[in-house]
């Protein structure tokens, strides 16, 4: 299978520490965004004093959205503390000292490992200066601070986040599903146990784009231009439908073309009306579609579930359903020729 690997960019690098692999915590994406605060620090040197309050805002937030933080059974002395914070049952002093105390034992040491493949690139090394425990910032940090994708890192360990915690707050796997008017992810959560009973509460998980453009590189998914999750934004992205969601509708059969494995992020210039629009991409477009999914798959939870559960459990059996829509989408659309962009930057993912 290709890997993320297979391309050591210092960008990519960060990206699989985020994107890749099971946690058994969300301190690994706590200590993403706290690196990524660091940006305009004077010293390349940072105590552990220092990042102990940008560590535990990132916490914070998340611990008070109510949703898991890690999997163990009894919780941990560190959520509990932040838990008791946000209930202004500790005052942030002593919450700080147990951070402190307890945050950094072993997402520094973990941080840069990866499933099943060489440790990650160093964003920072463990140091001692004047006998303080602390980081020294990497070269490799001081070139994601300059880089085009500074912002996307951010929406995109956030976007993580919010499906990793999402999924652990539910006993049983979550089905990632895509509302169109908002282009929102959400799930729906059971809230009876007798099925004939059923009843479903709708929960929010994440905007789209977040978690989808790390899988990309940052970059469109046809021309493989330069792309950017905010909003407003001179290369904001859109959502594009890779097997037009017009088709749906032609079809006399369900093509659920409104799932995660159809949807793609794309530039402003292909996706325009004049562009690829409601026309059906090149199939040499399909294979990287697969990829793509195949990158989905080794993310975990929760996409991995979804993304087997909708198109099959092994890889043969995912090329063939797509293929097999592909084919259903050429004989129901009036594309004779099948859409590419006119042009194509040459950094491929
Ligand atoms: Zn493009």
């Amino acid at each position: 299978m290709e890997r993320f690997s297979a391309d050591d960019s210092i960008e990519t690098s960060l990206r699989s520490i985020y994107l890749l692999g099971s946690n058994t915590a969300t301190y690994k994406f706590a200590l993403t965004r706290s690196l990524l605060d660091l940006k305009g620090t004077y010293s390349t040197f940072v105590s552990l004093e220092d990042l102990t309050p940008i560590f535990a805002h990132h916490l914070l937030e998340h611990v008070k959205s109510g949703k898991k933080q890690n999997t163990s059974r009894n919780g941990s002395k560190l959520i509990s503390a932040l838990y008791d914070h946000s209930q202004e049952n500790l005052t942030l002093e002593q919450m700080l000292q147990v951070v402190r105390a307890e945050g950094f034992k072993y997402v520094l040491d973990a941080f840069h490992n990866l499933p099943q493949q060489p440790k990650s690139i160093p964003f920072f090394e463990k140091a001692l200066n004047d006998k303080k425990q602390g980081i020294i910032l990497t070269d490799e940090l001081y070139n994601i601070f300059e880089s085009d994708n500074y912002d996307n890192f951010q929406e995109e360990v956030e976007g993580r986040w919010n499906l990793v915690e999402s999924a652990w707050g539910e006993q049983t796997d979550i089905r990632v599903e895509y509302d169109n008017d908002t282009q929102e992810l959400f799930y729906l959560k059971p809230i009876s146990n007798n099925a004939y009973m059923s009843n479903y509460k709708r929960k929010p998980l994440t905007p789209l784009r977040r978690p989808l453009n790390g899988y990309q590189k940052g970059k469109c998914f046809y021309c493989n231009q330069h792309i950017d999750i905010a909003p407003n934004k001179e290369a904001t992205c859109q959502v594009d439908h890779f097997l037009p969601q017009s088709l749906m509708y032609k079809s006399s059969y369900d093509l659920q073309l409104d799932e995660i494995w159809n949807l793609v992020l794309a530039c402003k210039d292909c996706n325009g009306f004049s562009e690829k629009g409601g026309r059906l991409p090149s199939k040499e477009f399909l294979t990287k579609l697969a990829r793509r999914n195949e990158y989905l798959i080794e993310s975990n939870l929760p996409m991995k579930e979804t993304i087997i559960e909708q198109c099959g459990r092994s890889a043969t059996a995912r090329r063939d359903f797509l293929n097999k829509r592909y084919l259903a989408c050429v004989d129901i659309s009036n594309t004779k020729v099948p859409w590419s962009p006119k042009l194509i930057y040459d950094v491929d993912f």
